[in-house]
């Protein structure tokens, strides 16, 4: 069974992030990039399944500028067999990035595509949608468990209030949770190793994917700063002031 994940560079989870000073976007001057956090869990995942024997090969895959080699080696550092960045400096839009991945799964026909459940950059949990959609193959988002018993893929759901359980033909798009596993720390050895990994390099015109935007970024702004609390003496003084202040009841 071969495996594509789909890792994508982001900013750092740990990096507090603010607008340019004219509001276009997000400052990602000097920020920390790192592998986007449900990207590793997916990668993870790919990396067990071939300790288990059941995968043959993990390909791990980006979108995005040259400095997206980083995660890829970060990638191939935790376990993955070879990378594949398709590059490009343009912003692209989910639906652009699903029809990039389309476009290398036709290539390498893999059984199982393995993503984030979502962005922590964008937060638009779109793109695993949109390539099964593109494939015309199963998907199971939201993976908390996930298990392969021959052709068929049983994937735990995290739904509003529980678990939802699903078995999925091949091949099929399954989505990350947070819950899905723990990823493991590259060890110096395997980051040694994963400098001499094949990493191949194309571009989208390359792919003749049509990556032109549909939507346009209109501005970011940090949300309103919330006002200091106070604190009341007893429940009656409570209620006058919602009552009377916040006139909520
Ligand atoms: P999103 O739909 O943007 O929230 O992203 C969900 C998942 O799609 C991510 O966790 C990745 O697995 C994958 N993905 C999104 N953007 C990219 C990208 N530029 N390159 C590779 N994978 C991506």
């Amino acid at each position: 069974m071969k495996i594509l994940v789909a890792v994508k560079r982001v900013v750092d989870y740990n990096v507090k992030v603010r607008p340019k000073s004219d509001g276009t976007d997000v400052d990602l001057a000097n920020v920390k990039m790192s592998i986007n956090p449900f990207c590793e869990i997916a990668v993870e995942e790919a990396v067990r399944l071939k300790e288990k024997g059941i995968a043959t090969e993990v390909i791990a895959v980006s979108v995005g500028p040259q400095q997206s080699q980083e995660q890829l080696r970060t990638a191939l550092a935790l376990g993955a067999d070879r990378a594949i960045l398709v590059n490009t400096d343009e912003t692209l839009e989910p639906l652009a990035i699903a029809k990039c991945l389309k476009a290398v799964c036709d290539a390498e026909s893999p059984e199982v595509m393995l993503l984030g459940k979502q962005a922590i950059d964008g937060d638009n949990n779109q793109t695993g949608q949109m390539l099964a959609a593109l494939l015309g193959c199963a998907q199971g988002t939201f993976a908390s468990e996930l298990t392969v018993e021959g052709d068929k893929l049983t994937v735990v759901r995290e739904v509003d209030g529980g678990l939802l359980t699903v078995a999925l033909s091949l091949p099929a798009v399954v989505t990350s949770d947070l819950r899905l596993n723990e990823p493991r720390y590259a060890s110096l050895p395997n980051i040694m190793k994963a400098k001499r990994k094949q990493l191949d390099v194309m571009t989208p015109a390359d792919l003749a994917v049509d990556i032109a935007p549909r939507v346009s970024l209109l501005g970011v702004e940090l949300p309103a700063q919330r006002q200091a609390g106070i604190k009341v003496d007893d429940v009656a003084m409570l209620v006058d002031k919602l009552k009377n202040e916040a006139k909520v009841i």
